[in-house]
């Protein structure tokens, strides 16, 4: 495995960054979790893009072009010698001094990992997840917008910390409004008579690419698919609920604070996106573009 800083490649062991880097000291940067199958990266210029989006958002130049960046994410799968896997793209403020200021950092460190990663246990997408509802909530739109892919995942890591601490599999976030944003780390949809139900960008969450990916397959299927504010009692008297999310690809949920969703066991609308899924994942014609 070969690991990409501004353009070079290092053993595992050799890629380091500074520890004046504000990706470190502040959580000052954005990322990218991209899935690679049979050596075909998934949905990457989507992801890019994003990448770019946050970046812009944050005041933070990217120092090599969208293309190029593509080229090098490749690179770094190809160097990898993995068919399946997972890239960790990071794009860091760089080295600064010590006060907050980014305009202090003169060179953004771009860093491209790939390696593996697993999500939950195999068997939990045969059982479905159960899930809880955290006391933490998702982050404001109005204090920093969850569009962004940033660096800082506190908001997602101390929802986690409660679902683990309360013996669930996964934290349901709310909004500031009491609607449901997203799960710490996915994208939440549910199924109610034969339609498909997620919450809007408006409530506050990542607009995940898988996410994206799956309201196309469910308007394929001929399913009716609807953003709206969405409330915990939605999610009690569904038919079905899954998750979405580019290492968790879509998993069934059967619980949530206590309440069986549906039949208890993961549905019909569930299985088949998860099966087209896996077929899109094989067959649609990786990004060329510059
Ligand atoms: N929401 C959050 C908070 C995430 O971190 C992620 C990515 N892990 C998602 C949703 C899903 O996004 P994607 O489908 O692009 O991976």
């Amino acid at each position: 495995m070969k690991i990409y800083i501004n353009g070079k490649f290092y053993s595992k062991e050799d890629a380091k960054i500074s520890v004046y880097d504000h990706g470190l000291l502040y959580g000052d940067g954005v990322f990218e979790g991209i899935t690679f199958y049979n050596g075909k990266i998934f949905r990457l210029a989507q992801h890019i893009r994003r990448l770019y989006e946050s970046a812009q958002t944050i005041m933070l130049k990217i120092p090599l072009s969208f293309g190029k960046m593509i080229e090098d994410v490749k690179k770094t799968v190809e160097l990898s010698g993995l068919k399946n896997g997972y890239i960790r793209l990071i794009v860091t403020r760089g080295e600064g001094n010590l006060g907050l200021n980014p305009f202090t950092c003169q060179q953004p460190q771009v860093i491209i990992i790939a390696d593996k990663i697993a999500l939950y246990p195999k068997e939990l997408y045969a059982t479905g997840l159960n899930v809880i509802t955290v006391p933490t909530l998702r982050t404001p739109s109005e204090a920093m917008s969850p569009r962004v892919k940033s660096l800082n995942y506190l908001n997602n890591i101390m929802a986690k910390m409660e679902a683990i601490n309360a013996g669930a599999d996964e934290a349901l976030m709310l909004n500031a409004n009491g609607f449901v944003a997203e799960c710490a780390g996915d994208n939440i949809f549910t199924v109610k008579d034969n339609a498909v139900y997620t919450p809007g960008p408006s409530a506050g969450i990542l607009k995940g690419v898988t996410r994206d990916a799956v309201i196309e397959l469910a308007e394929k299927n001929g399913l009716m698919v609807y953003e709206i504010d969405m409330s915990r009692h939605d999610i009690y008297n569904a038919d079905e609920c899954f998750l979405t999310g580019s290492a968790a690809e879509i998993v069934p949920v059967i619980k949530l604070d206590g309440r069986t969703i549906g039949s208890g066991k993961p549905g019909p609308v569930t299985k088949t996106l998860l099966e087209q899924f896996k077929k899109l994942i094989e067959t649609e014609p990786e990004v060329v573009c510059k």
